[in-house]
């Protein structure tokens, strides 16, 4: 059984004060429930905000490089990582990809790098704009797989989370139908199936993104296949991704 997550992605936003502040709220208010809940701030803040956060609430980096030390200026490796208190990484965000140039290749480096190094990971796909409107969006989500992902063994794919965020949908208010989403989702299960079996097909947690918020969480989350949300940013105000978070 997938696991259920909502997680927040606060990119470049918030100061360090701001940052403390969000969390306190989030400890006061999140009600325990079954979701995982994991946050993605700046990296710079994961130390200070690890000493103020409880077991229900987890870390993560927006970013790390695959190789474990050595000349790579501005880049952060799996293990320091680890020593200040997060273990999970997003891997694949449409920002990464379109900003700075990670293409499929580099984000299998990734991906493999995080499995050897026992690094927990949130693949993030999706397909931009014209791709949607030519009709072509399961083959280029298919191709981001297959490339990146798809060369995992079954157990080290066992349990995996992918999120599928429609850069469409990234940042502009636009968000996928609830259709639009399970039928993603539902392709994206149906090909893990076929590549490796159901069991492992079943255990991968399939998150959405895109503009996702509180009054279109419940909705979303309510599709078979969608098992939680990757958020921007509705992530960024403590009560609304609260209220996202009892949206399951
Ligand atoms: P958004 O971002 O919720 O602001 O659209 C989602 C994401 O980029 O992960």
């Amino acid at each position: 059984m997938a696991q259920k997550i909502v997680a927040g992605n606060w990119k470049m936003n918030l100061k360090l004060d701001e940052a403390i502040r969000l969390v306190e709220v989030l400890k006061i208010n999140h009600i325990e429930s079954d979701v995982r809940v994991v946050l993605f701030p700046p990296s710079v803040y994961i130390d200070t905000l690890s000493h103020r956060l409880d077991d229900h609430i987890e870390l993560g980096v927006q970013n790390f490089h695959a190789e474990a030390k050595g000349a790579y200026t501005g880049e952060l490796a799996i293990n320091q990582i680890k020593s200040v208190g997060a273990n999970i990484g997003l891997i694949g965000h449409s920002e990464r990809r379109a900003y700075f140039a990670e293409t499929n290749d580099i984000l299998k480096l990734k991906v493999d790098a995080a499995v050897s190094q026992e690094f927990q990971f949130i693949f993030c796909c999706g397909e931009p704009l014209m791709i949607r409107e030519a009709g072509e969006e399961l083959d280029f989500v298919k191709m981001q797989l297959e490339e990146s992902l798809f060369h995992l063994s079954k157990d080290e794919m066992l349990d995996r989370i992918i999120a599928y965020e429609p850069v469409w949908a990234i940042g502009t208010g636009k968000t996928a139908s609830a259709e639009q989403a399970e039928s993603m989702h539902r392709a994206i299960r149906t090909w893990l199936h076929e590549k490796y079996d159901e069991e492992t097909a079943q255990s991968v947690s399939l998150l959405y993104g895109g503009s996702c918020n509180h009054e279109n969480a419940r909705e979303l989350f309510s599709c078979p296949n969608v098992d939680g949300g990757l958020i921007g940013v509705a992530s960024l105000k403590s009560e609304v991704f609260c209220e996202i978070i009892k949206s399951y």
